[in-house]
């Protein structure tokens, strides 16, 4: 499906869902280093195989690619969710080469020489910042003072502070931007305009378009939690607050209390986890990238509670940013009915 005359081929914006049509593509030797998940279940670690080997015949095809269209200005964003939007952002105008394998931790991705080299030679760098991408903020910056154009979504939107209660909070702010499509939409003039300098082309239109899908997107998830009676969330790290502060949630803990999944937890802070969701009534414990599966089946156990995992942080095979939330959503809602 990757064998097109150029990496993106053109928009097809039916449907309401961001990213529809929008291709991006993962450099083979990126996707062959990626090392699978030490901490995930079993049934994750089989799915993000399944990624890995979809990813590396996509990126078989998009090497070829990349010698034949030397010439097509190459944005690397750092992310597959962001790159789902910026691509869908700029449609033929670019390449749009996404560094972090797909269902890898963004919070632990440590780049390869490679990596660094393609964010040195890209025209233009699209990044979540708020030490997301924790181990590539200096190449980030060292690519900055050698003139690559760098933006950083979370400048450009309001950003969540952390409940120092709830996590470590060393990082005071928030990086999940993309768990609320509203928060999200904020960055898109901002980037629409700088992205359509460093290309040369006129991207309002495109811009518009996709700030327009990604109200859709946040009027079906509102549709989605309105038919949970009570939203009370016990998480896998500290995020989903984006979600939780839109759609009316109130965050009772997680099991790695830190706004990154890179941290430890405790057994005085589980401890303190269990009480908390049982004296929250929370219905499930959820899991997610990064997070233990054993210690939440445990903790869930323990709280007479299902664990129910999340896809937060990565997108489905073949899917797209929509379908992210949606799914979200959906498996939220009915783990809390
Ligand atoms: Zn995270």
């Amino acid at each position: 499906m990757f064998a097109q005359q150029r990496a993106i081929p053109g928009r097809s914006r039916g449907g309401g869902q961001v990213g529809n049509g929008s291709h991006y593509c993962y450099t083979q030797d990126v996707v062959t280093q990626s090392k699978p998940y030490p901490t995930h279940t079993s049934g994750a670690r089989a799915l993000a195989l399944a990624v890995v080997v979809v990813l590396t015949s996509a990126c078989q095809g998009s090497q070829n690619i990349q010698s034949d269209s030397s010439k097509t200005p190459v944005v690397v964003v750092t992310y597959s969710i962001l790159g789902d939007l910026v691509a869908d952002l700029v449609g033929d105008a670019a390449k749009v080469i996404v560094v972090i394998p797909n269902g890898q931790d963004q919070h632990e991705f440590e780049p390869s020489a490679k990596v660094v080299e393609q964010i040195n030679n890209a025209d233009f760098i699209v990044s979540n910042g708020l030490d997301l991408e924790e181990h590539l903020t200096g190449v980030l910056a060292e690519a900055a003072t050698r003139g690559v154009g760098v933006f950083t979504a979370a400048e450009h939107v309001t950003l969540r502070r952390a409940n120092a209660k709830l996590t470590d909070a060393k990082n005071g702010n928030d990086p999940h931007l993309w768990l609320d499509p509203i928060t999200l939409a904020e960055m898109i003039p901002d980037l629409s305009v700088e992205l359509g300098k460093v290309l040369g082309v006129d991207l309002s239109e495109s811009a518009a378009q996709l700030s327009l899908r990604l109200d859709t997107i946040d009027a079906k998830i509102k549709e989605i939690m309105s038919t949970v009676p009570r939203c009370a969330l016990v998480t896998g790290h500290d995020s989903l607050g984006y979600f939780a502060a839109r759609y009316g949630c109130q965050i009772v803990g997680a099991v790695i209390p830190s706004l990154s999944s890179s941290a430890e937890t405790s057994a005085g802070e589980l401890a303190n986890l269990k009480t908390a969701a049982t004296q929250a009534n929370a219905r499930a414990v959820f899991t997610e990238i990064g997070t233990p599966r054993a210690v939440v089946d445990q903790i869930a156990k323990e709280v007479g509670v299902k664990s129910v995992e999340l896809r937060t942080h990565m997108l489905p095979p073949g899917g797209h940013y929509a379908d992210v939330m949606i799914q979200l959503a959906t498996s939220i809602a009915d783990a809390l009915k």
